[in-house]
Protein backbone atom coordinates (compact mmCIF):
# COMPACT_ATOMS: atom_id res chain seq x y z
CA UNK A 1 0.00 0.00 0.00
CA UNK A 2 1.61 3.54 -0.73
CA UNK A 3 0.33 6.41 1.53
CA UNK A 4 0.78 9.87 0.04
CA UNK A 5 0.75 11.99 3.12
CA UNK A 6 0.48 15.32 1.82
CA UNK A 7 -2.30 16.00 -0.67
CA UNK A 8 -4.57 19.32 -0.63
CA UNK A 9 -8.22 20.10 -1.90
CA UNK A 10 -6.64 22.45 -4.48
CA UNK A 11 -9.80 21.72 -6.55
CA UNK A 12 -12.58 21.97 -5.15
CA UNK A 13 -15.93 22.99 -6.84
CA UNK A 14 -15.64 27.19 -7.37
CA UNK A 15 -18.90 27.48 -5.27
CA UNK A 16 -15.94 27.33 -1.99
CA UNK A 17 -14.25 30.30 -3.60
CA UNK A 18 -17.55 32.00 -4.07
CA UNK A 19 -18.68 31.49 -0.70
CA UNK A 20 -14.48 32.90 0.81
CA UNK A 21 -15.29 35.92 -1.29
CA UNK A 22 -18.41 36.55 0.35
CA UNK A 23 -17.57 36.10 3.66
CA UNK A 24 -14.68 38.39 3.11
CA UNK A 25 -17.13 41.40 1.65
CA UNK A 26 -19.15 40.45 4.60
CA UNK A 27 -16.52 41.80 6.96
CA UNK A 28 -17.10 44.98 6.50
CA UNK A 29 -20.86 44.55 7.46
CA UNK A 30 -20.68 43.43 11.38
CA UNK A 31 -23.84 42.22 11.19
CA UNK A 32 -23.13 39.60 8.43
CA UNK A 33 -19.79 38.37 9.41
CA UNK A 34 -20.63 37.26 12.41
CA UNK A 35 -22.79 34.40 10.63
CA UNK A 36 -20.98 30.61 9.38
CA UNK A 37 -23.28 31.01 6.13
CA UNK A 38 -24.09 27.81 3.77
CA UNK A 39 -22.02 26.30 1.27
CA UNK A 40 -24.12 24.34 -1.34
CA UNK A 41 -22.05 21.65 -3.51
CA UNK A 42 -23.67 18.27 -4.63
CA UNK A 43 -21.88 15.11 -4.11
CA UNK A 44 -21.53 14.90 -7.70
CA UNK A 45 -19.71 17.92 -8.58
CA UNK A 46 -16.89 16.80 -5.74
CA UNK A 47 -16.84 13.79 -7.80
CA UNK A 48 -15.78 15.99 -10.36
CA UNK A 49 -13.50 17.72 -9.17
CA UNK A 50 -11.60 14.61 -7.43
CA UNK A 51 -12.03 11.68 -10.22
CA UNK A 52 -10.58 14.16 -12.79
CA UNK A 53 -7.66 15.32 -11.07
CA UNK A 54 -6.37 13.63 -7.47
CA UNK A 55 -7.83 9.99 -8.50
CA UNK A 56 -6.59 10.32 -11.65
CA UNK A 57 -3.24 11.12 -10.59
CA UNK A 58 -2.93 8.27 -7.99
CA UNK A 59 -3.96 5.76 -10.32
CA UNK A 60 -1.62 6.78 -13.35
CA UNK A 61 0.91 6.97 -10.54
CA UNK A 62 0.43 3.87 -8.84
CA UNK A 63 -0.65 5.25 -5.27
CA UNK A 64 -3.30 3.96 -2.90
CA UNK A 65 -4.05 6.73 0.03
CA UNK A 66 -3.79 10.27 -0.15
CA UNK A 67 -3.73 11.91 3.81
CA UNK A 68 -5.83 15.31 2.28
CA UNK A 69 -6.53 18.74 3.52
CA UNK A 70 -7.85 21.91 2.95
CA UNK A 71 -6.23 23.48 0.09
CA UNK A 72 -3.14 25.28 2.50
CA UNK A 73 -2.50 28.08 0.59
CA UNK A 74 -6.56 29.25 0.80
CA UNK A 75 -6.63 28.71 5.16
CA UNK A 76 -5.43 32.64 4.80
CA UNK A 77 -5.40 32.51 8.61
CA UNK A 78 -4.55 36.46 8.57
CA UNK A 79 -8.19 37.18 7.31
CA UNK A 80 -10.53 38.43 9.17
CA UNK A 81 -10.90 37.37 12.79
CA UNK A 82 -11.47 33.96 14.97
CA UNK A 83 -15.30 34.00 13.91
CA UNK A 84 -13.96 34.62 10.41
CA UNK A 85 -11.34 31.76 10.43
CA UNK A 86 -13.73 29.19 12.45
CA UNK A 87 -16.59 29.35 9.39
CA UNK A 88 -13.98 29.20 6.95
CA UNK A 89 -12.47 26.42 8.42
CA UNK A 90 -15.40 24.52 9.30
CA UNK A 91 -16.79 24.69 5.49
CA UNK A 92 -13.12 23.78 4.74
CA UNK A 93 -13.23 20.58 6.97
CA UNK A 94 -16.91 19.70 5.97
CA UNK A 95 -15.48 19.11 1.94
CA UNK A 96 -12.98 17.27 2.92
CA UNK A 97 -14.78 14.86 5.32
CA UNK A 98 -16.93 14.47 2.50
CA UNK A 99 -14.31 13.40 -0.03
CA UNK A 100 -13.24 11.22 1.91
CA UNK A 101 -16.25 9.91 2.64
CA UNK A 102 -17.65 9.70 -1.30
CA UNK A 103 -13.93 8.14 -2.10
CA UNK A 104 -13.10 5.57 1.50
CA UNK A 105 -10.36 4.01 -0.01
CA UNK A 106 -8.52 6.73 -1.25
CA UNK A 107 -8.46 9.33 0.91
CA UNK A 108 -8.36 10.04 4.90
CA UNK A 109 -8.83 13.64 6.19
CA UNK A 110 -6.21 16.21 7.72
CA UNK A 111 -7.94 18.98 9.05
CA UNK A 112 -7.65 22.95 8.94
CA UNK A 113 -7.21 24.56 12.23
CA UNK A 114 -9.23 27.87 12.83
CA UNK A 115 -5.85 30.12 13.98
CA UNK A 116 -5.80 33.76 13.99
CA UNK A 117 -2.78 35.88 14.46
CA UNK A 118 -2.90 36.98 18.25
CA UNK A 119 -5.53 34.33 19.16
CA UNK A 120 -4.31 31.43 21.58
CA UNK A 121 -4.22 28.18 19.74
CA UNK A 122 -6.08 26.32 22.09
CA UNK A 123 -9.22 28.22 20.16
CA UNK A 124 -8.93 25.82 17.92
CA UNK A 125 -9.15 22.91 20.42
CA UNK A 126 -13.05 22.24 19.73
CA UNK A 127 -12.37 22.28 15.49
CA UNK A 128 -9.97 19.97 15.68
CA UNK A 129 -11.84 17.35 18.57
CA UNK A 130 -15.27 17.34 15.76
CA UNK A 131 -12.89 16.52 12.76
CA UNK A 132 -10.97 13.94 14.26
CA UNK A 133 -13.44 12.00 16.46
CA UNK A 134 -16.97 13.22 14.38
CA UNK A 135 -15.36 12.93 10.88
CA UNK A 136 -12.39 10.34 11.83
CA UNK A 137 -9.46 12.76 10.62
CA UNK A 138 -6.04 11.48 11.65
CA UNK A 139 -3.83 15.04 11.74
CA UNK A 140 -4.05 18.59 11.15
CA UNK A 141 -2.10 21.07 9.49
CA UNK A 142 -0.82 23.76 11.47
CA UNK A 143 0.23 26.90 10.44
CA UNK A 144 3.51 28.26 12.56
CA UNK A 145 2.84 31.77 11.11
CA UNK A 146 -0.75 32.70 11.16
CA UNK A 147 -0.03 36.57 9.84
CA UNK A 148 1.14 35.43 6.75
CA UNK A 149 4.49 36.34 6.16
CA UNK A 150 5.24 38.74 8.85
CA UNK A 151 5.74 35.97 12.00
CA UNK A 152 3.99 38.02 14.73
CA UNK A 153 3.40 34.79 17.28
CA UNK A 154 5.48 33.32 19.89
CA UNK A 155 7.46 30.42 18.27
CA UNK A 156 6.34 27.00 18.30
CA UNK A 157 8.30 26.44 21.26
CA UNK A 158 6.51 28.98 23.52
CA UNK A 159 3.88 28.11 25.69
CA UNK A 160 1.72 29.83 23.79
CA UNK A 161 0.98 26.76 21.67
CA UNK A 162 1.22 24.34 25.04
CA UNK A 163 -2.71 23.97 24.68
CA UNK A 164 -3.13 22.41 21.32
CA UNK A 165 0.17 20.28 21.93
CA UNK A 166 -1.48 18.81 25.06
CA UNK A 167 -4.93 18.30 22.95
CA UNK A 168 -2.69 16.61 19.97
CA UNK A 169 -0.89 14.17 22.09
CA UNK A 170 -4.30 13.56 23.98
CA UNK A 171 -5.72 12.82 20.39
CA UNK A 172 -2.54 10.94 19.26
CA UNK A 173 -2.57 12.64 16.35
CA UNK A 174 0.28 14.57 14.52
CA UNK A 175 0.57 18.03 12.98
CA UNK A 176 2.38 18.66 9.92
CA UNK A 177 3.69 21.83 10.20
CA UNK A 178 2.40 24.45 7.14
CA UNK A 179 2.30 27.80 6.39
CA UNK A 180 -0.72 29.26 4.58
CA UNK A 181 -0.62 32.08 1.74
CA UNK A 182 1.69 34.89 1.99
CA UNK A 183 0.77 37.95 2.30
CA UNK A 184 4.04 39.88 2.32
CA UNK A 185 5.05 40.73 -0.99
CA UNK A 186 8.42 39.58 -0.50
CA UNK A 187 8.14 36.31 0.07
CA UNK A 188 5.90 34.34 -2.65
CA UNK A 189 3.65 32.02 -1.24
CA UNK A 190 4.70 28.20 -2.57
CA UNK A 191 8.52 29.58 -3.38
CA UNK A 192 9.77 31.33 -0.57
CA UNK A 193 7.20 31.64 2.03
CA UNK A 194 6.74 27.46 2.11
CA UNK A 195 10.03 27.10 2.39
CA UNK A 196 10.87 29.44 4.80
CA UNK A 197 8.36 28.11 6.72
CA UNK A 198 9.97 24.66 7.16
CA UNK A 199 13.27 25.76 7.39
CA UNK A 200 12.26 28.02 10.52
CA UNK A 201 9.92 25.95 12.16
CA UNK A 202 12.98 22.90 12.71
CA UNK A 203 15.36 25.82 13.65
CA UNK A 204 12.88 26.74 16.49
CA UNK A 205 12.68 23.59 17.71
CA UNK A 206 16.19 23.15 17.79
CA UNK A 207 16.74 26.14 20.16
CA UNK A 208 14.38 25.12 22.67
CA UNK A 209 13.34 21.59 24.46
CA UNK A 210 9.69 21.12 23.39
CA UNK A 211 10.06 17.51 23.14
CA UNK A 212 11.12 16.95 26.83
CA UNK A 213 7.96 18.56 27.54
CA UNK A 214 5.83 16.70 25.15
CA UNK A 215 7.81 13.00 24.37
CA UNK A 216 5.26 11.73 22.13
CA UNK A 217 4.15 14.75 20.55
CA UNK A 218 4.87 14.25 16.33
CA UNK A 219 5.31 17.37 13.51
CA UNK A 220 5.90 16.48 10.11
CA UNK A 221 7.74 19.14 7.97
CA UNK A 222 6.56 19.34 4.63
CA UNK A 223 8.64 19.91 1.32
CA UNK A 224 11.09 17.75 2.27
CA UNK A 225 11.99 19.53 5.18
CA UNK A 226 12.84 23.46 3.56
CA UNK A 227 16.26 24.08 3.63
CA UNK A 228 16.93 21.34 6.79
CA UNK A 229 18.20 18.18 5.17
CA UNK A 230 20.78 20.05 2.50
CA UNK A 231 22.33 22.42 5.29
CA UNK A 232 21.95 19.51 8.20
CA UNK A 233 25.44 20.26 8.97
CA UNK A 234 24.97 24.02 9.65
CA UNK A 235 21.96 22.61 11.82
CA UNK A 236 23.97 19.84 13.48
CA UNK A 237 26.67 22.83 14.57
CA UNK A 238 24.40 25.14 16.04
CA UNK A 239 22.78 22.72 17.87
CA UNK A 240 26.08 21.23 18.97
CA UNK A 241 27.04 25.25 20.05
CA UNK A 242 24.18 25.51 22.20
CA UNK A 243 24.82 22.59 23.62
CA UNK A 244 21.99 20.72 22.92
CA UNK A 245 22.01 16.46 22.25
CA UNK A 246 22.45 15.34 18.96
CA UNK A 247 19.93 16.04 16.58
CA UNK A 248 19.04 12.48 15.97
CA UNK A 249 18.15 12.31 19.70
CA UNK A 250 16.68 16.31 20.18
CA UNK A 251 14.34 15.61 17.66
CA UNK A 252 13.96 12.91 15.61
CA UNK A 253 12.01 11.30 17.34
CA UNK A 254 9.12 13.65 17.04
CA UNK A 255 10.37 15.14 13.36
CA UNK A 256 9.44 13.68 10.41
CA UNK A 257 9.86 14.62 6.71
CA UNK A 258 7.87 14.47 3.16
CA UNK A 259 9.52 13.74 0.33
CA UNK A 260 7.70 16.65 -1.86
CA UNK A 261 10.81 17.84 -3.37
CA UNK A 262 10.74 18.21 -7.09
CA UNK A 263 14.01 16.91 -8.81
CA UNK A 264 15.73 14.02 -8.39
CA UNK A 265 19.08 15.30 -7.10
CA UNK A 266 16.64 16.63 -3.92
CA UNK A 267 15.41 13.57 -2.95
CA UNK A 268 19.11 12.13 -3.31
CA UNK A 269 20.11 14.24 -0.77
CA UNK A 270 17.12 13.96 1.54
CA UNK A 271 17.47 10.09 1.66
CA UNK A 272 21.05 10.66 2.60
CA UNK A 273 21.09 12.76 5.22
CA UNK A 274 17.63 12.05 7.06
CA UNK A 275 17.60 8.77 8.52
CA UNK A 276 14.78 6.52 6.62
CA UNK A 277 12.68 6.18 9.78
CA UNK A 278 11.75 9.87 9.26
CA UNK A 279 10.99 9.83 5.79
CA UNK A 280 7.73 10.00 4.74
CA UNK A 281 6.50 9.45 1.21
CA UNK A 282 3.73 12.59 -0.39
CA UNK A 283 3.84 14.81 -3.89
CA UNK A 284 1.22 17.34 -2.43
CA UNK A 285 -0.58 16.57 -5.69
CA UNK A 286 -2.46 18.55 -7.15
CA UNK A 287 -0.62 21.63 -5.70
CA UNK A 288 2.09 24.21 -5.98
CA UNK A 289 3.95 23.08 -9.07
CA UNK A 290 2.14 21.77 -11.52
CA UNK A 291 3.94 21.41 -14.65
CA UNK A 292 5.83 18.78 -16.86
CA UNK A 293 9.54 18.78 -16.33
CA UNK A 294 11.09 19.27 -19.82
CA UNK A 295 14.81 17.43 -18.52
CA UNK A 296 12.70 14.67 -17.78
CA UNK A 297 9.32 14.12 -19.68
CA UNK A 298 7.73 13.85 -16.15
CA UNK A 299 5.53 16.00 -13.90
CA UNK A 300 7.49 17.62 -11.14
CA UNK A 301 5.32 16.52 -8.42
CA UNK A 302 5.41 13.12 -9.62
CA UNK A 303 7.38 12.00 -6.40
CA UNK A 304 7.47 8.61 -6.69
CA UNK A 305 9.60 8.12 -9.96
CA UNK A 306 12.34 9.88 -7.15
CA UNK A 307 11.78 7.51 -4.98
CA UNK A 308 11.42 4.69 -6.93
CA UNK A 309 14.72 5.62 -8.56
CA UNK A 310 17.08 5.20 -5.10
CA UNK A 311 18.38 1.80 -4.73
CA UNK A 312 16.94 1.26 -1.30
CA UNK A 313 15.72 -2.53 0.03
CA UNK A 314 12.37 -3.43 -0.16
CA UNK A 315 12.04 -3.00 3.66
CA UNK A 316 13.01 0.78 3.32
CA UNK A 317 10.78 1.22 0.63
CA UNK A 318 8.02 -0.07 2.75
CA UNK A 319 8.89 2.31 5.39
CA UNK A 320 9.02 5.33 3.26
CA UNK A 321 5.90 4.09 1.26
CA UNK A 322 3.62 3.19 4.03
CA UNK A 323 4.95 2.05 7.40
CA UNK A 324 6.72 5.49 8.67
CA UNK A 325 3.09 7.32 8.00
CA UNK A 326 1.31 4.06 9.79
CA UNK A 327 3.81 5.05 12.91
CA UNK A 328 3.35 8.63 12.55
CA UNK A 329 -0.54 9.08 11.70
CA UNK A 330 -1.61 5.73 14.15
CA UNK A 331 -5.40 6.46 13.42
CA UNK A 332 -4.75 5.39 9.82
CA UNK A 333 -5.22 1.81 11.46
CA UNK A 334 -8.79 3.10 12.07
CA UNK A 335 -9.24 3.69 8.46
CA UNK A 336 -6.78 0.80 6.73
CA UNK A 337 -6.55 -2.42 9.54
CA UNK A 338 -3.95 -4.27 6.97
CA UNK A 339 -1.68 -3.71 4.58
CA UNK A 340 -3.99 -4.44 1.06
ZN1 LIG B 1 0.96 21.41 1.36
Amino acid sequence: MIIDCHGHYTTAPKELETYRQKQIADLKEPGKAASKGTLSITDDQIRESIEKAQLKLQRERGTDVTIFSPRAAGMAHHIGDATTSLHWSQHCNELIHRVCSLFPQNFVGVCQLPQTPGVPPGNCIDELVRCVKDFGFIGCNLNPDPSGGYWKDPPLTDKWWYPIYEKLVELDVPAMIHVSASCNPNFHTTGGHYINGDTTAFMQLITADLFKDFPTLKFIIPHGGGAVPYHWGRYRGIAQDLKKPLLKDHLLNNVFFDTCVYHQPGIDVLFKVIPIDNIMFASEMVGAVRGIDPETGNYYDDTKRYVDALPLSTADKQKVFEGNARRVYSRLKNKFPASR
